[in-house]
């Protein structure tokens, strides 16, 4: 099995983040992982890089932390793929397969909707992934679900709480989404992070590009989710958070599901 990291933030490009792609390469390699995807905060979320440049040396200054890990992993042997994290209204999307000189070309990338990144995505070749749909967090106003919007749903994160990833699993199998997991590391080192709670995806065959990896979650090819077994299973205590899906014109609408035991809510 080959082992991928799909979620990771940089401290060059991500306000958060607090390792350099470049220690970020070294920590997955010592862990037996076979690549990462760099996927730092587009400029809708906790980004670093300055709003006032012109677009070119904004997407420059945001490939910063992938090329750093890049140059690392190319050195150290360690695939390392470009991606990003981008916020909508506290959603946050993961897209894959889609390089920095095709953002160099895409600044309508910025202002877009929801429906208009998975067109942008799709015409690339690319797709979107929701990245951890249930984390409720102070910065989130609610949790907002995006069905018509992505191409799958990132169902364990090591960022969230565990209820978190237990509605986002029942959430992807009533809806039949393909599912991906992954760390969101924004801290890499041993001593700093167990390796336990290093999460991602397991694959049959070796990924050469991020273009791979579209088309296996486009294909909804073989994936083993590297996480702890019991992580998406209800446990008794657990309640079901209020949930809105976004309609037809990304407008929310509040949910009466069960998101932990399925059926309606209970009032
Ligand atoms: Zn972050
Ligand atoms: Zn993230």
């Amino acid at each position: 099995m080959y082992k991928y990291e799909t979620h990771l933030h940089t401290s060059q490009a991500s306000a958060c983040g607090r390792s350099t792609g470049a220690q970020h390469a070294r920590f997955y390699h010592r862990l037996g992982y076979d690549g990462i995807f760099v996927t730092d905060h587009f400029f809708r979320g906790n980004s670093c890089v300055p709003h006032d440049l012109p677009w070119a040396d904004r997407v420059h200054l945001f490939c910063a932390g992938y090329r750093d890990a890049k140059e690392e992993g190319d050195r150290i042997g360690l695939k390392v793929f470009f991606a990003w994290e981008e916020t909508m209204d506290g959603d946050d999307y993961l897209v894959y397969g889609l390089t920095p000189e095709w953002l160099e070309a895409h600044p309508e990338i910025e202002h877009c909707t929801r429906r208009q990144q998975l067109a942008l995505a799709h015409a690339a070749g690319g797709c979107v992934v929701q990245a951890h749909p249930f984390r409720q967090r102070d910065y989130i106003r609610r949790i907002l679900l995006a069905p018509d919007y992505v191409d799958a749903v990132e169902v364990a994160n090591t960022g969230n709480a565990p209820l978190d990833d237990v509605c986002a699993y029942r959430y992807a199998v009533e809806r039949g989404f393909y599912m991906t997991c992954g760390s969101d590391n924004h801290l890499s080192g041993f001593g700093v992070r167990e390796p336990e709670r290093t999460w991602g995806v397991g694959l049959e065959e070796p990924l050469d590009s991020a273009m791979d990896y579209v088309r296996v979650i486009l294909e909804r090819r073989p994936m083993t989710l590297l996480c702890p077994e019991d992580r998406l299973r209800p446990q008794e205590d657990m309640v079901s958070p209020d949930a809105w899906i976004l309609d037809e014109h990304e407008q929310p609408v509040l949910s009466g599901h069960d998101w932990v035991w399925g059926g309606d809510k209970a009032v």
